[in-house]
């Protein structure tokens, strides 16, 4: 009975499509499986980054 959860992680490596990007610096955190390429927006907790959490967002 030692497969019994490999059933949930059938996933081939290489199949990261989705990409985590700090919404800020734009860097690529990490990369997660899906369905599909995706990018994902969030805060990659650098300093400059965190700081503007709850803040308006500055488009320029
Ligand atoms: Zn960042």
């Amino acid at each position: 009975m030692s497969n019994a959860t490999n059933a949930l992680q059938g996933t081939a490596p290489g199949h990261e499509l989705g990409m985590v990007i700090c919404k800020h610096c734009q860097q690529v955190m990490f990369t997660i499986p899906t369905n599909g390429v995706k990018k994902i927006y969030g805060v990659c907790g650098q300093d400059g980054c965190l700081e503007t959490v709850g803040e308006n967002e500055v488009e320029d």
